[in-house]
């Protein structure tokens, strides 16, 4: 059976590309892997995060356009994006979100304690302590890697129809549901990031698409050999997927699940090395090679965006 071992990457939209990165990378301590464009709209930025190779589980990336809308968060969406951080390290998140004027709320789900706060365009984050072996070697600022971010814990999904999301994650993508508990349903998947998996049981208002709201999740395909299994099992079961495109840094199919949130798979490899060395990720634009010719044109439009340690950071 085919089966994904937990989430490729999140993508999300968001109002400001140099706000985003100041919270990304200069608060939470993400490193910048890619500065790319859009492929399907080159005039707005495609910015990932994620530890420091960029590695799939990691990976958080935004559209960041001011023109968007606000969206709202709701069914038919990802509505909580987790972060795990190391055992112990709770209270050092907790000094660090006040030092940088974040509100925070704490809660408890599955027997863990998650601290619930918002990023600057909204969207719902958690950061979750658990003993996973992954580490992130990346420091930033103040974080070092003990401390820092490893990937993510997982998603809560809003579905509008949570018994067919669950069936989808079940029959199509291979996780184990594992829990039921306080109106979430849990789901595991092998990785040791990007593994828990819960969809919220109780209503939520509809979800609508815009600044602040999660774009799709991508889950995870071993190569492309995989994801050609992965779109027949899709076209056979009526979910309607795309043709595979290229993405530069892996290969994708997209489908929208029956809850109405938009799934994609995406291959592990390449990875984001496979335009710029390691220790170079994120400090250039990165363009794929039928916008190269372009590169000046897009270069004047796009607003200059730099990472850099904050204020009051060290
Ligand atoms: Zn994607």
């Amino acid at each position: 059976m085919q089966k994904t071992t937990g989430i490729h990457h999140i993508t999300a939209m968001v109002n400001d590309a140099q706000r985003n990165i100041d919270f990304y990378a200069g608060v939470l301590g993400l490193r910048l892997v890619k500065k790319t464009i859009n492929f399907d709209r080159p005039e707005v930025y495609h910015l990932y995060f994620g530890n420091e190779n960029g590695e799939p589980g990691t990976v958080i990336t935004f559209f960041p356009w001011a023109k968007q809308l606000k969206g709202r968060i709701g069914t038919g969406q990802v509505g909580v994006i987790s972060f795990v951080i190391p055992i112990g390290s709770l209270p050092f998140w907790k000094h660090r979100l006040q030092q940088f004027g974040v509100e925070f709320q704490t809660s408890k789900r599955f027997g863990e304690i998650n601290i619930i706060f918002n990023d600057p365009d909204g969207l719902q984050l958690e950061l979750v302590e658990r003993q996973e072996e992954h580490i992130n070697s990346w420091s930033f600022g103040g974080i070092q890697a003990d401390n820092a971010i490893k990937g993510f814990a997982g998603a809560t999904l809003f579905s509008t129809q949570p018994n067919k999301t669950a069936e989808v994650l079940e029959s199509i993508l291979g996780l184990e549901c594992v829990g039921d508990e306080e109106g979430f349903l849990r789901f595991r998947a092998d990785a040791n990031v990007g593994n828990i998996i819960d969809i919220k049981l109780t209503p939520s208002v509809r979800g609508l698409m815009g600044a602040g709201t999660v774009h799709h999740i991508a889950w995870r395909s071993k190569d492309e050999e995989d994801l050609l299994r992965w779109e027949s099992l899709l076209k056979e079961k009526e979910y309607y997927p795309t043709e595979i495109r290229d993405r530069n840094y892996f290969k994708a199919v997209y489908f929208h699940e029956q809850g109405g949130i938009l799934f994609e798979i995406a291959t592990d490899p390449p990875g984001f090395s496979v335009d710029e060395p390691i220790d170079e990720l994120g400090n250039k634009l990165m363009l794929p090679s039928w916008l190269e010719s372009k590169r000046q044109e897009l270069e004047d439009i796009l607003p200059s965006v730099e990472v850099r340690i904050l204020n009051g950071d060290k």
